[in-house]
């Protein structure tokens, strides 16, 4: 990213007091057998920022799948329990309907259109939204801009030329121009050089602070627990853990497992910390 001075903030979306997402009981299933989430509820509060952790494999994109309801995609399929947002069922509308309630998921990896143009890609956001006037996509456009001056420098450029912290500002750019109450981030911080993860969470910081819902994603357990009010941990498509981040970046645990850290009293290893190996490679991504 060029600029480093933080971004601007564009006008704030309306909110509703009632833009809660509620997911209850939700079991996901793959194919006939592969059960990847098991009775798992949480809440995110209107405007809140809430982090899903989890160990590779732990179910933590399924879940953000079964609520943007890209599941069908991926041949999975919701097979308990429901998720709703703002009092309204979302559990099997397809993911247009999701986007259109203000439900809009940035993928793991990015996948910005890589030779369509930046500009291109941020009208792709707009596709199948409801009030597509060309004031609303102007404005949309504009405020994304905005909160991201890198990506209106280079806005008749290829996707693909842009760096990798780039292209991620690019993938939640264009779930802006949707316009939406809550945005689901999986693993946002991927891949990225420090400095450009710090820039994403101040980003993240911004959008939240104009009233937009958060749902994280992350294996970086620490940066993820800086943003988020309230944490939840996910074990083999269970959630284990749950409460406040502040706490649960206190608790033993969660120190051990997902923030690399020893017990203070030392001592010989235990089978338990063969589990903290995912650690090593996120001590590795933030480095
Ligand atoms: P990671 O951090 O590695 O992305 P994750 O916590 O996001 O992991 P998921 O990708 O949700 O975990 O995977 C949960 C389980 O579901 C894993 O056992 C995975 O192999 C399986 N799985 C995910 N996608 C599919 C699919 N399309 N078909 C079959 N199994 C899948």
């Amino acid at each position: 990213m060029s600029s480093s001075s933080p971004p601007r903030l564009p006008s704030p979306p309306p909110t509703a007091t009632s833009d809660a997402l509620e997911v209850q009981g939700l079991s996901v299933t793959y194919g006939r057998s592969l059960t990847a989430l098991h009775d798992v509820s949480l809440h995110v509060p209107a405007g809140g920022v809430v982090t899903m952790l989890g160990s590779n494999g732990a179910g933590k994109t399924t879940l953000l799948r079964a609520v943007s309801g890209t599941l069908p995609l991926h041949s999975g399929t919701v097979s308990d329990g429901l998720v709703s947002f703002g009092g309204v069922r979302l559990t099997g509308r397809p993911a247009a309907d999701v986007v259109a309630a203000g439900v809009v998921q940035v993928p793991e990896g990015r996948h910005v259109f890589a030779g369509l143009s930046v500009a291109d890609n941020l009208r792709a956001g707009r596709l199948g939204v409801p009030g597509r006037g060309r004031e609303v996509a102007r404005r949309a456009t504009a405020e994304v801009y905005d909160l991201f001056p890198v990506l209106a420098e280079r806005r008749e450029q290829a996707a693909g030329l842009l760096s990798g912290g780039e292209q991620q500002m690019l993938a939640i750019g264009r779930a802006l121009m949707a316009r939406p109450r809550i945005l689901l981030l999986d693993e946002p911080s991927l891949g990225l050089a420090p400095l450009v993860v710090a820039r994403i969470a101040e980003v993240i910081r911004h959008i939240n602070a104009l009233g937009t819902g958060i749902l994280l994603v992350e294996q970086n357990a620490a940066l993820a627990l800086q943003l988020a009010d309230h944490a939840y941990v996910l074990d083999v498509g269970r959630i284990r853990l749950q409460g406040p981040a502040e706490e649960l970046s206190r608790s033993d645990e969660v120190r051990r497992l997902y923030l690399g850290e020893r017990p203070e009293s030392g001592g010989e290893p235990t089978l338990d910390d063969a589990e903290a190996a995912p650690v090593a490679s996120l001590r590795r991504w933030s480095r």
